[in-house]
């Protein structure tokens, strides 16, 4: 029997996480759950010259939010912890040790000068095979000098040796094969002067320890995937090797190049997933959460992005995705990243969820607008009545302010230049209708015959009901948007659309 599928998603917690991060986390996390298998959060953080402060809490907070919560991480714990690699330290030498002792890595002694000066006379230099001999290494120097140096605790990294004239192939799951020339890498520093690992090596050792069967990651690692090929053949034998996946990118709006965070930042759009703000420089990039997304439609538009499930249908829950993914519908090419069909996801979403669930969202967005809301139950009612327009949670204080408090600015200009005594007449005739009704000790009446008041009145007028509609909407509401007129003035009541109506009367009179 195969063994247990395991994933892990491995970030380096160095600040916002991009949304190609988390769709990379979703495609695992999916997989994992398709297979019954486990989805582990490992820290990447053995470079601690990139350490940045609230960055593992912010990715973590991150996944909770996303939904996507990972079986072992370093706080929900697991059988193979630590799962921060900066608390593995001890783990990786021996591997380092045993790539020396079989000739897979060497010692190099190289000051930062030395490798400076160098880079100042070749340009373009790489250490590798090429220039192996000219630098200060354990396969330059003599075994009594190389002895001498560590005996001395001369500071040194370890670095592989990249073979020379080898083909280093592996079966890609989304791309095929995959074959790199080895002579055209460079000897990556596998351990630091500091005892750290690089990630080169972590990588490997931690796959190793934990058991990972698959290891799913971003098409910008496929350069280093050699130098990992090389590290699994020479550590523990390519058999035990996971298999590997690299996600397509997901591109600029204009199909060019990879999506970066300063393309939001230019046309106005989220990249991260959630607000990021820069410990040192204290500036926020927004992210989707605080732009107004629902979870499950960033979830949805991310499945999306090179994913489909070989139907027409783009709208998929969690447990839908769970059940419909699998690896060779992922594209191999990038996907252009869409921000106005972003949208149409969250309003689709937004279409679907609960009102009582949204109205707990949107409340957040009423307090910063100072909109008090005096009736929850009044509130779901209105969510009820605005989500179809609604792209984003804040377009909720726009599509519904006005249910809540009359629109203080009134688009007269709108209604003047067809503005008659006969209408002026018709609305307070409209106004006395109401009030008689107020009287009876009715507050409101229901929308229906709301409306088939409003047509009788108008005919009684000898005005077509469609040229009043305009008007009254814009003095219920202030401008020309909101859902049906009648079903405005049957939530705000008799007496508050009185009110507007008189109000709008009196500005038309004195304009
Ligand atoms: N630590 C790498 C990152 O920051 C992980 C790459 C991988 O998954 O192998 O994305």
């Amino acid at each position: 029997m195969d063994a247990k599928v395991r994933v892990r998603f491995a970030p380096s917690p160095t600040g916002g996480l991009h949304l190609g991060g988390v769709r990379t986390v979703l495609f695992n996390y999916l997989f994992a759950k398709h297979n019954n298998g486990e989805f582990i959060l490992r820290i990447e953080d053995t470079d601690q010259s990139r350490f940045v402060s609230g960055a593992e809490q912010y990715i973590l907070d991150t996944l909770a939010w996303c939904g996507l919560s990972p079986d072992e991480s370093p706080v929900h714990g697991g059988a193979y912890g630590p799962y921060r690699q900066s608390e593995r330290k001890a783990d990786y030498k021996k591997y380092a040790d045993q790539l020396i002792a079989q000739g897979n890595a060497y010692y190099a002694f190289d000051t930062p000068s030395d490798l400076e000066a160098k880079r100042a006379e070749i340009p373009n230099f790489q250490y590798s095979r090429a220039h192996r001999m000219e630098m200060k290494n354990s396969i330059s120097l003599s075994a009594e000098e190389v002895e001498a140096l560590l005996k001395n605790n001369t500071p040194h990294v370890v670095r592989i040796k990249m073979p020379e004239n080898e083909e280093v192939v592996f079966e890609d799951i989304i791309r095929g094969e995959v074959c790199f020339d080895a002579s055209t890498v460079d000897d990556k520093v596998l351990l630091k002067a500091d005892g750290m690992p690089t990630y080169h090596l972590a990588v490997v050792v931690d796959d190793h320890l934990m058991k990972i069967t698959h290891a799913f990651r971003g098409e910008e690692w496929l350069p280093s995937a050699p130098v990992h090929i090389l590290l699994w053949k020479y550590l523990f034998g390519l058999d035990q090797m996971p298999k590997w996946a690299h996600l397509p990118l997901i591109l600029k709006p204009d199909g060019h190049g990879k999506l970066s965070k300063r393309d939001g930042e230019r046309l106005g759009f989220p990249v991260f997933a959630m607000d990021w703000t820069d410990p040192i420089t204290k500036e926020t990039t927004i992210g989707f959460k605080e732009k107004g997304f629902l979870p499950e439609a960033f979830i949805n538009l991310l499945a999306l992005l090179g994913w489909n499930d070989g139907t027409d249908k783009e709208i998929f829950t969690m447990e839908e995705l769970i059940a419909n993914f699998s690896l060779d519908r992922v594209h191999k090419g990038g996907a252009k990243f869409d921000y106005e069909k972003a949208k149409w996801f969250n309003q689709e979403w937004i279409k679907i969820m609960d009102n009582e669930k949204l109205s707990q969202l949107v409340q957040p967005y009423f307090d910063q607008a100072a909109i008090e809301i005096h009736e929850h139950d009044y509130l779901v009612k209105i969510i009820g009545l605005v989500k179809e327009r609604c792209h984003l949670l804040p377009d909720f204080i726009t599509q519904s302010a006005f249910f809540f408090k009359a629109p203080t600015t009134i688009d007269t200009a709108s209604i003047a230049p067809k503005w008659e005594v006969k209408k002026q007449q018709f609305f307070e005739a409209l106004v006395g209708i109401y009030t008689d009704h107020i009287s009876a000790g009715k507050q409101t009446i229901p929308a229906i015959e709301l409306e088939a008041h409003f047509k009788e009145l108008a005919t009684l007028h000898e005005l077509k009901p469609g040229e009043l509609m305009l008007p009254f909407r814009i003095m219920l509401v202030g401008g020309k948007f909101g859902p049906g007129v009648f079903e405005i003035v049957e939530a705000i009541e008799l007496k508050d659309t009185c009110n507007r109506i008189q109000y709008c009367l009196q500005l038309l009179s004195t304009n």
